[in-house]
């Protein structure tokens, strides 16, 4: 993570939504969400939740060449795939 509270911070990529140039990862971007008791007698809770933050503001460590990375989209026909864009190898 480059910026914003989350900066220094690393996660596992949960999922990507290229659509968005979106990531979700691991522990970043976390939201607190406050559930109230929709019934009497019920408790409210609070859950945390990831939220997808933009790919633009996540570095990614390469497996390749070992170095912090932005990652860039190769559109090889129909499939789309991330790619290092330091080394271009393709990050699974
Ligand atoms: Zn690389």
């Amino acid at each position: 993570m480059l910026g914003g509270k989350d900066k220094g911070k690393t996660g596992k990529v949960l999922g990507v939504i290229p659509a968005d140039n979106r990531l979700l990862v691991e522990g970043l971007n976390m939201m607190k969400k406050h559930l109230r008791a929709k019934q009497q007698g019920q408790k409210g809770q609070i859950i945390s939740k990831e939220r997808p933050v933009a790919i633009g503001s996540v570095a990614l460590v390469c497996k390749s060449c070992g170095k912090p990375t932005r990652v860039g989209f190769s559109v090889d026909g129909k499939t789309k795939t991330r790619v290092c864009k330091k080394c271009k190898a393709t990050i699974a």
